[in-house]
């Protein structure tokens, strides 16, 4: 019998395959990574600067530890260039595997803006582990960091590297931080307590070129402005990895589109964490992976179980304000209600029966998430 194979050595491919091995202790399994295969937390990137931690106080378990731990191959280092569903094959740099399921945990690729000048090769960004070490590298013995984009990762390391001691700027060109998550009253909040760290906010305008100086570059602003950094870190969002699922012919749109087993268009294909769209969502986040590898792992095994997602809120990760968002759901009609206090901010986004849709808590109001979490609709019945 081939292996159930999984792509990926992220938070959802090793999180389904410990699902997996929970209820199936001897189906083969094999994982190939493109990356060193090593478990870490991925949200813990945002926030481990003003913590200290290197690159190797990250990673929890090395390959083949995990590989220990599951009963599985783990084949780190290794590119997947094809898939061929009509071979139950999949193609690497140096040969083949065939499989009886296989499930595609690819992640996301780092949004990349197209933007003139020399300097604009330079532009970092961070969205796992290796990206972390060579940014680390980059920063050491520097002082001043710019960053792109005021959503949820550009906050958190805004708060952090400002935490870490750093002169942070941040450039949006939103009008406030977290605007697609925040109401004004709330992104109004989160500016002034971050710019208490000393972070410069250049909001309402975009970089139109970046060059390079002796010292670091110099950034231009749309709206005129000119700002001196050492590194500048883009935070302007993910894109799901659809490339190999397209050319293996599966159905793909923002992200690789599944059903509610989380099967593609091909029945012995899978898909799950920041490369999948289950019914137009695409999460990119932790706790929709966790349902999504418990619903999976009985799938795999055998017995087909749908995926359920009660509403998720996330974890703004900026100590200075803490904040907490469960956005409405798309289409979902109703206004923000929005009290404020010196301290804190409380959002409820209510239709117009009164009942609560979604949510935005900053400061002094994240405290009460739990609550009203509890009375939220479920997000997938
Ligand atoms: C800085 C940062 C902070 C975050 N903070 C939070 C937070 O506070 N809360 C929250 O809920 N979420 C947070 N997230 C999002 C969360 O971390 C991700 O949703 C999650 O880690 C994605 O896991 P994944 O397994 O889908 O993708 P990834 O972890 O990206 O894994 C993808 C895997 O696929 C492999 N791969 C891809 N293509 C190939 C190929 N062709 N061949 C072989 N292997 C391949 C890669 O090597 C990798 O192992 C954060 C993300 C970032 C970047």
């Amino acid at each position: 019998m081939n292996p159930i194979i999984i792509i990926g050595s992220g938070l959802a491919g090793y999180n389904l395959a410990r699902n997996l091995r929970k209820l199936d202790k001897s189906a083969a399994l094999t994982i190939v990574t493109a990356d060193r295969g090593e478990f870490y937390s991925k949200p813990m990137l945002s926030e481990a600067f003003a913590a200290g931690k290197s690159p190797a106080m990250l990673v929890n378990k090395t390959a083949e530890q995990m590989g220990t731990q599951l009963g599985a191959e783990v084949r780190t280092n290794t590119n997947v260039r094809h898939v061929h569903p009509g071979n139950h094959e999949i193609e690497l740099d140096d040969g083949r595997l065939r499989y009886s399921k296989l499930v595609l945990a690819l992640g996301a690729d780092a949004i990349r803006l197209s933007i003139a000048g020399d300097g604009a090769v330079d532009v970092l960004s961070v969205n796992d582990l290796n990206d972390y070490t060579c940014f680390r590298a980059a920063v050491s013995a520097r002082k001043r960091i710019l960053i792109l984009g005021a959503g949820l990762i550009g906050c958190e390391f805004a708060n952090d590297l400002a935490g870490a001691g750093y002169h942070v700027d941040v450039v949006d060109i939103a009008p406030q931080p977290l605007g697609r998550l925040l109401p004004p009253a709330g992104g109004e909040i989160l500016n002034r307590s971050l710019a208490s760290l000393g972070i410069g906010w250049h909001l309402g305008t975009s970089v139109q070129s970046i060059a390079r100086t002796e010292v670091g570059c110099r950034v231009s602003l749309a709206n005129g402005e000119t700002i001196d950094t050492d590194v500048v870190l883009s935070a302007i969002g993910l894109k799901p990895r659809i490339a190999l699922a397209a050319s293996a012919g599966l159905r793909t749109d923002r992200g690789i589109v599944v059903n509610r087993l989380l099967q593609t268009t091909d029945p012995d294909i899978y898909a799950l964490g920041d490369c999948a769209e289950v019914e137009g969502l695409v999460l990119p986040f932790t706790t929709p992976i966790m349902h999504a590898a418990k619903a999976l792992a009985p799938t795999l095994a055998g017995k087909p179980t749908a995926l359920r997602y009660p509403a998720m809120p996330v974890v703004v990760k900026t100590p200075a304000c803490p904040t907490v968002v469960a956005p409405p759901p798309a289409g979902m009609a109703g206004e923000w209600q929005v009290s404020a206090s010196s301290d804190g901010v409380r959002a409820l986004y209510v239709d117009t029966t009164g009942r609560l849709l979604g949510y935005a808590l900053n400061g002094s109001a994240a405290h009460e998430n739990h609550a009203l979490t509890a009375q939220l609709p479920v997000w997938l019945s």
